[in-house]
């Protein structure tokens, strides 16, 4: 056996464990004894957080201390048995009720100290329906008098202080209180075995003031005050973000390692001019982005980078300046859009874009067929098309380039794991550049793309007028469609989008396909379309064209709605049920209006009465990177390690919003030191490499190149 054999060896032979709890153990994702080290626990009761019983009223949500004075099973007229605790404290007492639990009769014995909390009710006076209760301490281990203030006498409390009280996450078949009781009992043991063992180098801990691994544990589990919580907790989140960062660095590294890159560097003939002829002046934002693409293009580490922007932000622009630099270098590129409409769209853009400079892009989609697709594929195969527009599928499959020098995928919307290995495998020595039109904030940025290098365009060009944003309640419908009625007359055009739901497309369709014969009804003089999900794909095709084109006037959709889709007639975005959207989504939505000369407006009608924070932000700004933020704060991070994404980025200990500092530290340590030993060999890195590895074993495939 190894020293470490506690530590990494199966929690079943911890003390006070055995083969059953390890079964519960195992539940949670707790097997090893380093796994039940880092089980920490989910919240922190002490003094302050307790409410003293005399103060409890009806309609409170209650945190209480208190000693069982009297309990039993009360069986009731409708023959559900409950079991009644009267808990007393300094302050008074309070009758404690669950309902269906008479088990717990066997398990709670008086004297018992018991932490409960939930809401406060009134029956035959105040009584708590406790959601959650810990029994602190046995009558058999205590004598000490009933106190709000535990003081160290507290039976199971004498080591940690008895100030504060750890709450774990736990399992049917294993109560907080046992958790708790075998963290204690193996704590000095597993804290023991790590102490001369930690992974983060002692000088960044002294430059970030965090504790060292031993101490961070020893204060989770056994905290002084609550304020001895949060710098160990940092602790873990820097560790937690350094080694995720380290992975990034390296995989980013090896993928500029394996390939020789094409350094493009010929005079600016054609990005030069193109400058010149644009109508416009780039935004300061631009200006700063395709610096960093033309220095990225430069080197001759094949490029591979995310372009950030919020629709309108003039992503394509850059993208267009890119192309161009690939192809006064001699080389090709490609731009690849998720759907046929956009690649379109894209190639009507461009060709607009880039007539000033000579340069036509060529379209090759499934819809170009027979002698045109010949055509087009011949010339790309010899190299006289310069520029390509297409799909996804197409390029990857069956076109062979002469010598392509840059892809460009354009997502629009966020990209996920799948994509990125689509990205990878296309690959070759081009240089890769995502666009991505979903704000997301440089945090989440950091830990889901850390990997890749980062432009974000974070301003939109001048004299854009803001959309007009309002959130409407059911009794406003009449003025939203005399409004809509309006803007129809003056000629322009209108979404009216449906959520998804959840439940069942088949819902939703009905939704949207029963608002389509409200409309056509009340706006007879106009041409009403109706786009959802069980629709084939070319009579999608057909609704958007002829709304592109002018001939449908209201396009009542379901969210398969095209994200990209730029019809700048289009003022008006009504949105059914805006409480079930996120905020990005309802922001894109939004996006789908304003591309015009035109005021535009966006309605996000609530069906609920109650106001919602989520909708009264997004009338608040245009702003998709405050929006972004604000989403964080709303919903928290865990929702937004969506499953699509890669899994391996999803954080413990870290928050998004609070170690932002952290975060970015923990990625320039990262950087820095990769940027000196790729593979982590040198003394102290291995170490490293070693934490790193352990963290994330089998689960790197994702950041596997070729
Ligand atoms: P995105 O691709 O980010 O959605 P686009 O590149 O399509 O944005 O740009 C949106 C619109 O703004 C286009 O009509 C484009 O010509 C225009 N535009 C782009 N950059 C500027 C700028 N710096 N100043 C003025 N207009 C601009
Ligand atoms: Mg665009």
């Amino acid at each position: 056996m190894t020293p470490r054999s506690l530590l990494s060896g199966p929690v079943q032979y911890l003390k006070g464990v055995g083969p059953r709890r390890a079964d519960r153990f195992e539940q949670m994702n707790v097997r090893t004894g380093r796994d039940l080290l880092y089980h920490l626990p989910h919240r922190y009761e002490d003094a302050t957080t307790v409410d003293p019983i005399s103060s409890l009223s009806p309609g409170d949500d209650a945190t209480v201390i208190g000693t069982v004075v009297s309990k039993g099973v009360i069986p009731t007229r409708r023959r559900l048995r409950v079991f009644r605790a009267v808990l007393k404290d300094d302050t008074g007492m309070i009758e404690c009720a669950w309902p269906g639990q008479p088990w717990l009769d066997r398990s709670i014995t008086k004297g018992d100290r018991l932490l409960v909390s939930g809401p406060v009710r009134f029956f035959h006076g105040r009584q708590i329906q406790p959601r959650e209760h810990t029994v602190l301490s046995r009558a058999a281990e205590s004598d000490a008098p009933p106190s709000i203030h535990p003081g160290p006498e507290d039976g199971d409390f004498d080591r940690s202080g008895g100030q504060v009280f750890p709450v774990y996450p736990a399992t049917e078949g294993l109560t907080h209180r046992q958790v708790r009781t075998i963290v204690d009992e193996n704590l000095d043991t597993l804290i023991g075995e790590i102490s001369d063992d930690d992974p983060l180098p002692a000088a960044w801990r002294e430059e970030l003031s965090l504790p060292d691994l031993a101490d961070a544990l020893l204060a989770l589990h056994r905290p002084d005050s609550l304020d001895s919580i949060e710098p160990a907790r940092r602790r873990l989140a820097f560790e937690e973000l350094f080694f995720l960062q380290l992975l990034h660095a390296r995989a980013r590294a090896r993928l500029r390692l394996d390939v020789e890159g094409i350094s493009f560097t010929a005079p600016p003939d054609l990005t030069a001019p193109f400058l010149a002829a644009l109508p416009f002046e780039l935004t300061a934002a631009q200006e700063r982005v395709w610096t960093e693409i033309e220095t990225d293009m430069a080197s001759s580490s094949p490029m591979n980078r995310l372009l950030q922007g919020d629709v309108g932000s003039g992503k394509t622009v850059v993208a267009a300046l890119a192309m161009l630099k690939a192809v006064e270098a001699g080389h090709q590129a490609v731009l690849m859009a998720p759907t046929e409409l956009l690649a379109e769209q894209h190639e009507r853009t461009l060709t607009t874009l880039l007539e000033p400079v000579g340069a036509k892009p060529v379209l090759l989609t499934g819809s170009v067929t027979g002698k045109a697709r010949q055509y087009a594929l011949q010339r790309i195969e010899s190299g006289e098309a310069a520029i390509v527009v297409g799909t996804h599928a197409l390029i990857q499959d069956t076109v062979a380039f002469r010598s392509l020098g840059l892809a460009i995928v354009d997502e629009q919307h966020r990209f996920g794991v799948e994509q990125r290995r689509k990205l990878r495998e296309m690959g070759g020595n081009a240089d890769a550049l995502v666009m991505s039109a979903t704000p997301i904030p440089r945090s989440l940025a950091l830990v889901l793309y850390g990997d890749l290098d980062i432009s974000v365009i974070d301003e939109l060009p001048p004299g854009r007028k803001p959309i007009v944003t309002g959130v409407r309640g059911p009794d406003s419908r009449d003025a939203a469609f005399e409004f809509l009625q309006e803007q129809l007359s003056e000629g322009r055009q209108a979404y009216v989008v449906y959520p998804v739901i959840e439940e069942s497309e088949v819902l939703e369709v009905r939704a949207a396909t029963s608002m389509h014969g409200q409309l056509e009804k009340r706006f007879s003089d106009f041409v009403v379309g109706l786009l959802h999900g069980r629709l084939k794909a070319a009579e999608k095709d057909d609704v958007m064209r002829r709304f592109l084109t002018g001939d449908v006037h209201v396009l009542v959709a379901t969210t398969v709605i095209e994200v990209g889709i730029d019809v700048p007639n289009a003022t008006v975005m009504f949105i059914e049920d805006a409480e079930r959207f996120g905020l990005a989504q309802l922001h894109q939505l939004r996006g789908r209006v304003g591309r015009g000369a035109d005021q535009s407006y966006c309605v996000a009608f609530q069906s609920g009465r109650e106001p919602s924070e989520r909708l009264a932000a997004f009338a608040s700004t245009n702003d998709g990177f405050r929006l972004a933020e604000e989403d964080l704060r709303i919903r928290g991070q865990g929702d937004l390690f969506g499953k699509d994404q890669s899994g391996i980025a999803t954080l413990r200990f870290a928050d998004l919003e609070r170690d932002r500092k952290l975060l970015e530290d923990a990625r320039r340590r990262a950087r820095a030191i990769v940027a000196d030993d790729p593979e982590l060999q040198a003394s102290g890195h291995a170490e490293l490499a070693r934490e790193m590895e352990e963290r994330y074993a089998g689960r790197e495939a994702l950041y596997q190149v070729g």
